[in-house]
């Protein structure tokens, strides 16, 4: 096999994101195809004795099982790599299974974390059942008090784990500063940025170790399947390199090839999701029915100027209060024909979401309020609609309320 780029290497320095996310990682095989081909194949076969030896033995590059080295695995892994300006990246079965290999490589018994609060769902779940029967303690925090992410770092603190923006309630982050903090304590810092994308948002810039993704969201785009990626320096991806090869959460070449070929249309999608996320928000807050609007592409946002500073634009979801609580937010759900009833975001199809009975449901009534998960609080993921028919969609029901 052949790789054109092994003959006439791409200098991929300088090169914008968008095309990056279409030029880089090229996989391109003898056969001269255009299009990446997908490797579906579980192992490699040697030339002789002497190369298998090689390889095991790591002295000669190469590819040995799909386990842990595959062309289309690593197309995704180098495209993806390039665009959040990392040494490396390493693909995971799902966005889970990045975060977990990320904590299985770098952390051991009686470590601890620092996380934000308003973090998905599931990995609260691998904080408080997972990590913590393995002796790893978890604190939290919320996402936009320094002070708080200071004083929760003890010397036990060896990770610190954030999402930016929040989800439902789009509150930004300070990479910078809180990378600033962990450095300062010796500890990494890894950020979840599947809600914003390379395109919108690259943390290792901002100082932050690690970036983890669900590929089952934009970097996909059109909800085909699952995935995840880790990217961070050559040193930092070897360790998670490693649990990959060991205990096998691996992405499988097709999962690679959807997201590789999703790679190439984000810088596009995100734009123009963004753009009609900008104008469904400003055209909520002119709605009677509604109370207030979560999106920090608002200037009555109080973390808008954080978010300009450091995201090219404010992502693709948002939230808003309807008034009249539960019953209206759930006449607004009731009344769409269009958006999609789900809580996966990320699509090219707009989704919607009442976050107190669905995503936040297991929140005690408590938290649910220290956490601004009002009753009759909406997530929306907005996708590629058109946006009159979005807003026409939402209508049906506002104007019930
Ligand atoms: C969906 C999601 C995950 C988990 O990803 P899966 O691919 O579903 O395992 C992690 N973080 C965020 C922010 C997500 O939205």
């Amino acid at each position: 096999m052949t790789k054109k780029s092994d003959d006439q290497p791409l200098d991929l320095e300088g090169l914008a994101a968008e095309t990056l996310a279409i030029r880089s990682g090229q996989l391109r095989t003898e056969e001269g195809a255009h299009g990446e081909p997908i490797f579906t194949t579980s192992s490699f076969v040697f030339d002789s004795a002497e190369q298998a030896a090689a390889r095991f033995g790591g002295d000669e590059p190469g590819n040995i099982y799909s386990r842990f080295s595959n062309p289309t695995v690593r197309s995704f892994e180098q495209r993806l790599a390039a665009m959040e300006g990392g040494d490396r990246a390493v693909a995971t079965a799902s966005g889970m299974s990045a975060i977990t290999s990320t904590f299985l490589a770098l952390l051991q018994s009686g470590d601890h974390i620092v996380a934000s609060r308003a973090i998905f769902g599931t990995t609260h779940v691998l904080f408080d059942k997972y990590m913590k029967k393995f002796g790893v303690e978890t604190t939290l925090v919320d996402l936009t008090d320094l002070d708080g992410w200071q004083a929760a770092i003890t010397e036990k603190t060896k990770l610190l784990f954030l999402e930016t923006p929040s989800n439902p309630l789009c509150e930004v982050a300070d990479i910078k500063a809180i990378a600033d903090i962990a450095h300062k304590h010796g500890a990494v810092l890894v950020v979840d940025n599947c809600f914003c994308t390379p395109i919108l948002q690259r943390p290792l810039a901002l100082g932050a170790d690690i970036v983890v993704h669900s590929a089952t969201k934009y970097l996909d785009g059109q909800g085909r399947s699952i995935g995840g990626a880790v990217v961070g320096s050559n040193e930092l991806m070897e360790e998670v390199y490693g649990v990959l090869r060991t205990c096998g959460p691996t992405m499988s070449p097709f999962n690679a090839w959807i997201a590789l070929k999703g790679l190439e249309t984000l810088a596009i999608r995100m734009q123009s999701q963004c753009a009609s996320a900008m104008t469904l928000a400003l055209w909520l807050t002119e709605q009677p029915a509604v109370e207030k609007v979560h999106y920090a592409g608002l200037l009555s946002h109080s973390h808008h100027a954080l978010a300009s500073q450091q995201q090219s634009a404010y992502g693709a979801v948002l939230s808003f209060v309807v008034k009249g609580g539960r019953e209206a937010a759930w006449k607004v759900v009731n009344s769409t024909r269009i958006m999609s009833i789900t809580a996966n975001l990320g699509d090219v199809k707009t989704t919607i979401t009442h976050p107190a009975t669905t995503t936040h449901g297991r929140l005690s009534p408590e938290a649910k309020q220290a956490s601004g998960i009002e009753e009759g609080l909406l997530r929306i993921s907005v996708g590629l609609e058109n946006i009159d028919d979005l807003k026409g969609d939402l209508v049906r029901g506002l104007d019930g309320v």
